[in-house]
Order: structure tokens, then C-alpha cells, then sequence
């Protein structure tokens, strides 16, 4: 059903590609005692100062809650780098002193790019990966080449530059350029605050001036001490990165950093790939710049009202601050039991594929449908119905395969992510009740369409026009993940018991004939099967 990929609009744009310039001015603990700083401050900063190595450099800190460095697109900063060399006005840096540190209040995307033309680091150079270890995803590499790629093409790297100090340059742009580097920089504003609150309050009122942030950012930023902030930011980065749980004692760090590097690893691995070549996807796409969703994910697993763009103004203050690491470590506990009941080899996990469950047609990753497969796993515990579950999960995988565009239509109407988490569960809850009552696919249609909360499923019977994506030269990337999606997901690994698909992820070997029978461990009396079914479900 080509029809399907008309919907996804919503959920494409969570797939657009932006340099990750974190690591590029490390972050420091914002709440620190400050000691004033008297003498006179510099005015300006150029590109001298920030080669590794240089002094000005040595003190340039992030505030801790300050969001990631990660929203500018390759082409926006190349722009910057040209327009920095061209001698066309940049925007004051916005800067505070406590003590010998320098902290960025406003200009850490524009800084940063002129450190990663500098430093030749876009994301996969020397700083970053002594910041992000092993977790430099595929998607950030790639990003990073392009980056590289079309700043060599357009401006040249600086080491080029450097090689040109002392020749004669004949070429007049590189002339002028060249001397730019030795002569431009930006103007520095200095925050005259006197406390770490204050400047904080000024950071705020800057930046929603100058881009409104959006609502989840702003719950994380200004809940950057609470629990449900720092188990986020800690799973997102596989507990890698800017440790905020650092203050806690010896014990709860090393458990936080367990379960968080563990759910990294539960949610991300293998790297999710597109075109889709492979049914071995991670459960929860690309883990890329991925802190919103996840904050949504710690929020849902602990019964947290989740911010968005309908209900930032009504969701309540951020959570009190976690004064020693354990309301963190509970949090991360609740989000790895939630994890366990869709995915893993846990016993009671019911072992989701992802490509039926959270995944469009086009290989895309669908956050609400996670989210929303989580709560439907949750409400077969509570309800004691995985065995009902079970005995129809064949023709529930079926018919919610067949049918992916309900999702989409879903998350058309009601938004990406959290915004339709609940209907999309209730909607799996109908499906799975349906066919639990043992209608057949016509008459559930049927009921659910008479139901007000999806009326608008009936727009699924209308195939709009010119569905499939646009034909052009070569296939694009949906297109060869949607036709590899429908051949290997034809003919799936089958569970022995419930003949539902089974993932790589969440894979348990049922014993053919059972142990205490004679059932020997040889191949052939094993069959990969679900957790559940292998050791929960009772007939
Ligand atoms: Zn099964």
C-alpha cells in the first residue's frame, strides 16, 4: 500500500540532518560558587583565540543547562564560516566571567563553527571524539564529511589557509580571505551579572527573543537538576558526555551510568540505517540528537505529564532538584522495565518488532508509536491480558502491518511524538480487543469507525493522489526501504508459539520438545520464539 507514505510528512522532518557541534566548548556546573573578576575584558574574539591550544579558548565553558549544539545545518555553518571571512556582520557573542571561566550565554552555534572550521572537527574530529567516545553515531560521521566536503569546496579548510601565510596569492578572494583570518573578529558583549541566577535569567530572556525555544527543550533546560532531566540527558548519551549526575556519591553514579549506558544500548544498537537493508533495526531509530524524545520516554515510563506545544502552559514546574542520585536512579529503573516488557530478552518481554510496531512503511522511526506501544504493552500487564494478547498476536501483527497508514493518519492529525501517543494506543487496544471478540477485518473496520475518536480513519478507503513519492532520477532512500520492509517482512522469523514475528533484539530459543520430556539443546530442537511466549504464556 504505496498509499501510506503521503502521511509521514510530519515525522520526515525528525529525520532532517544538523552538524553536532557539542563537543566543541565543553560545559560546566552553571550553580558554582562565582569570585568577581575585575581588570578589563577583552571586546572581541577571532580566529586566533580559538585554535586548540590558544588561550582564550583554554576558559570557554557552556552552561550545563544550555541546550546541545546540534540544531545548525552543514550549509548554515559553512554560511557562517564564509560570511565571518567575507567581513559581513555576525551578531555579538554574548558572554559572562565567573572567576577564570567564560561562559557563553548567547553565540555557542556561531563560536562553534569557527572552532570546527579551526579545529577541522565537525562532529568527528580530535575534540570529538575524546567528548563522545565510541558514540559518534554513522548519521553524525555522515554529516560531518558533508560538512567538510562542501566547506572545501566553497571556502577551503584553514590548514589550507595556514600553508598560504608568506606566498603570493594570486587569486583575489583568497587574498582578501586570507587576510581576514589575521584581522576580523566578533564583537563580545559582556553579561555584567553578578550571580550564576542572574545570568541565568538573562540567558533565558536572550534566547527566546532571538528563536523561541521549543517547549520540551525549555522543560529540559530549566529542569536541568531534576531527576527526569538527568536520567534523559544520560541515556541519550549512553552515559557518556557531561556527567550531570557527577555530585552524587560513588554508587548511585556507577548504577545510573549501568542503566543508562545499558538503555543506549536496549533503544540504539545496532545503528539504525536508511535505506532499510536489514530487519535488524534498533526499537528506537537513530538515537541522533534524539533528548526531546527521550525526555518524553523517561516522562511516560514515570507517569509524568509530558510537555508539548498543547499543554506547555498547563504541564507544572520542573520536578525538585535530585539532591543525591536516587530519584535518578528509580526513574532510569522504571524506563528499564518498561523497555523489558516490549523488547530484550527479558522474561516478560513481549519482543516487538520494530519494523511492524514503531517503524513507517518508508523505514522511518515513528516516536509515537513507541511511545504508544509502550503503553499498550503496559496495559496488557496490568490487565493480566498478554496471554489473550498472545493467542491473536498473529493476526493483530497482520493486520496492524497491513494497515500502517492508520498510524500515519494518526500522527497527521494529531502530531508527531507524545501528541499521539494515546490515541495510537488506544487504537492498538481496539485493534487487539477486536480481534480478542473474533470479529473479522471488515467488521472491525467497521467498529472503529464509528467510534468519534477515529471517525478519520475512513480517509485510509481514499488513495490520495499522486501517493507515492515523487519519481525522480534514482530511488530514494523510503522508497528502497519501503520495497525491503514489505519482501522481509513477508516471510518474518516466526515465533513456534504464537507465529508473531521475532526481532534479533528480543530473541529467546524455545526447546522444540521440552527439556524435562528428553528435549535435547542440539539446533534442531530449538526455534527462536518471544520471551514471553518461551516462558510466561500459558494456553
Ligand atoms: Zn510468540
Amino acid at each position: 500500500m504505496s498509499a501510506t507514505l503521503k502521511w509521514e510528512g510530519p515525522e520526515r522532518r525528525m529525520a532532517q540532518s544538523t552538524v553536532n557541534l557539542d563537543a566543541l566548548v565543553p560545559r560546566e556546573d552553571f550553580v558554582a560558587p562565582a569570585e568577581t573578576s575585575g581588570g578589563s575584558p577583552r571586546q572581541t574574539v577571532g580566529l586566533s583565540d580559538l585554535v586548540r591550544g590558544g588561550f582564550f579558548q583554554n576558559n570557554l565553558r557552556k552552561p550545563d543547562f544550555q541546550r546541545e549544539t546540534t540544531h545548525w545545518s552543514p550549509g548554515k555553518v559553512v554560511d557562517l564560516i564564509r560570511v565571518f571571512l567575507d567581513r559581513e556582520l555576525i551578531p555579538a557573542v554574548i558572554l559572562w566571567e565567573r572567576g577564570d571561566e567564560v561562559f557563553v550565554i548567547d553565540g555557542a552555534h556561531r563560536l562553534s563553527a569557527l572552532i570546527a572550521w579551526v579545529r577541522d572537527d565537525y562532529g568527528d574530529g580530535e575534540d570529538s571524539n575524546r567528548f563522545f567516545g565510541a558514540g559518534i553515531t554513522d548519521e553524525q560521521r555522515k554529516v560531518a564529511k558533508r560538512t567538510r566536503d562542501q566547506v572545501k569546496k566553497d571556502i577551503g579548510t584553514y590548514a589550507e589557509f595556514a600553508g598560504l601565510v608568506g606566498q603570493t596569492v594570486l587569486d583575489p578572494v583568497k587574498a582578501r580571505r586570507l587576510a581576514a583570518i589575521g584581522r576580523e573578529s566578533m564583537i563580545i558583549q559582556w553579561v555584567t551579572a553578578a550571580t550564576a541566577k542572574a545570568a541565568e535569567d538573562s540567558f533565558f530572556k536572550i534566547n527566546q527573543a532571538a528563536q523561541p525555544i521549543d517547549p520540551v527543550e525549555r522543560r529540559i533546560l530549566q529542569s536541568r537538576t531534576s531527576p527526569n532531566a538527568i536520567a534523559s540527558r544520560c541515556i541519550v548519551r549512553g552515559a557518556r558526555g557531561y556527567k550531570y549526575w557527577s555530585a552524587f556519591d560513588d554508587e548511585k553514579r556507577e548504577r545510573i551510568e549501568a542503566l543508562g549506558s545499558k538503555l543506549y544500548d536496549d533503544l540504539y544498537k545496532p545503528p539504525h540505517k536508511q535505506p532499510v537493508t536489514s530487519s535488524d533495526q534498533p526499537i528506537a531509530g537513530q538515537g541522533y540528537n534524539a533528548l526531546p524524545f527521550v525526555f518524553d520516554l523517561v516522562s511516560v515510563c514515570n507517569d509524568l505529564r509530558i510537555a508539548n506545544t498543547l499543554t506547555a502552559k498547563k504541564v507544572e514546574e520542573a520536578l525538585p532538584p535530585d539532591t543525591d542520585g536516587s530519584r535518578t536512579v528509580e526513574m532510569l529503573e522504571r524506563v528499564n522495565r518498561r523497555i523489558e516488557q516490549v523488547s530484550t530478552d527479558a522474561a516478560g518481554s513481549l519482543g516487538f518488532h520494530p519494523l511492524i510496531y514503531y517503524y513507517a512503511r518508508s523505514g522511518n522511526f515513528l516516536p509515537g508509536a513507541f511511545l504508544a506501544s509502550l503503553e499498550f504493552a503496559k496495559r496488557l500487564n496490568d490487565e493480566g491480558r498478554k496471554d489473550d494478547f498472545t493467542k491473536v498476536r498473529r493476526r493483530f501483527e497482520d493486520y496492524l502491518f497491513e494497515n500502517k497508514v492508520f498510524v500515519s493518519l494518526t500522527i497527521n492529525r494529531l502530531g508527531s511524538g507524545a501528541r499521539s501517543l494515546t490515541r495510537i494506543a488506544d487504537l492498538f487496544w481496539e485493534i487487539f480487543e477486536g480481534f480478542h471478540a473474533g470479529l473479522t477485518e471488515e467488521k472491525l473496520l467497521d467498529r472503529l469507525t464509528a467510534k468519534e475518536a477515529f471517525v478519520y480513519l475512513k480517509a485510509a478507503d481514499i488513495p490520495p493522489p499522486n501517493a507515492e513519492l515523487p519519481i525522480g532520477k534514482r530511488a530514494s532512500k523510503q522508497s528502497k526501504s519501503a520495497a525491503f520492509i514489505r519482501e522481509a517482512m513477508a516471510h518474518p522469523i516466526r515465533c513456534p508459539i504464537c507465529q508473531g514475528a521475532v526481532h534479533s533484539n528480543s530473541m529467546t530459543f524455545d526447546h522444540d520438545t521440552r527439556r524435562r520430556d528428553g528435549g535435547d539443546n542440539q539446533s534442531g530442537n530449538l526455534k527462536p520464539a518471544h520471551p514471553y511466549c518461551n516462558t510466561g504464556f500459558k494456553a
